[in-house]
């Protein structure tokens, strides 16, 4: 995403027509990540650092945070009556980050945020098959037959679409581990409402490779890692 080419992008910026972009090309004055740009259709995308004739017109350096949802925070950037993840987070560009697949109110763990639209589109893209893995507490005992069910996938009515096979794992009497690789409004909580059981607790572990630290508790952010950015 924001994907450009660099005479395209001038123009708009400075208001000039393009023949005129070319003209400063020409001279040297325009410098991308520090180097003289040459070609007018170069591609430039949001984090490419560009320079005009000394002054700076484009300067964002890509972000990753990984926060430890607590329950009765709302995953949006502004809402009128609860705190959002984003008033928990100390970082200073904290309001250009946007959510990687929100969790409900009352769902806490692993919430993920970036400014890299490409890196979230791929982190969110079902192609992708990327597992994320929740820790159910259950209000009525379970059994083997949820295993089945979630495997085979269910039907939803109001998006006409059958889940994609899910893993679930039990863990006690009123404890499942459950592998998503789509995220779907309300998804666990519709899942197990098939077999009248309310969720009464509901933890995101994992997003991919990307663990919760368990060193961050709830309400509490760090950036991620070289490693965890990788996909
Ligand atoms: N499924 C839900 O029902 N809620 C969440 O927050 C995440 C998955």
């Amino acid at each position: 995403s924001k994907r450009a080419r660099l005479d395209r992008f001038i123009s708009s910026q400075k208001g000039i027509n393009r023949k005129h972009v070319r003209l400063l090309l020409a001279k040297g004055l325009v410098e991308i990540d520090g180097v003289v740009a040459r070609d007018i259709g170069q591609i430039i995308d949001e984090f490419s650092h560009i320079c005009l004739d000394g002054e700076v017109l484009q300067s964002n350096t890509p972000s990753y945070v990984m926060l430890h949802k607590p329950v009765g925070v709302v995953s949006a950037t502004v809402d009128d009556k609860h705190k959002t993840v984003i008033d928990l987070l100390t970082d200073k560009s904290k309001h250009s980050l946007h959510i990687v697949g929100r969790l409900d109110l009352n769902t806490s763990g692993l919430l993920l945020l970036t400014n890299d639209g490409r890196w979230s589109k791929k982190l969110m893209s079902p192609d992708h098959k990327v597992g994320k893995l929740y820790r159910v507490t259950l209000q009525n005992p379970l059994d083997e037959s949820y295993v089945k069910a979630f495997a085979e996938g269910m039907y939803f009515e109001f998006e006409d679409i059958i889940t994609k096979p899910a893993h679930l794992e039990l863990v006690d009497s009123h404890t499942a581990l459950v592998t998503l690789v789509e995220g779907r409004y309300h998804q666990i909580k519709r899942m197990f409402g098939r077999f009248r059981n309310p969720v009464i607790g509901l933890h995101r572990i994992s997003v991919g490779n990307i663990i919760l630290d368990p060193h961050l508790t709830p309400g509490m952010s760090r950036t991620l890692t070289p490693q965890e950015i990788l996909l």
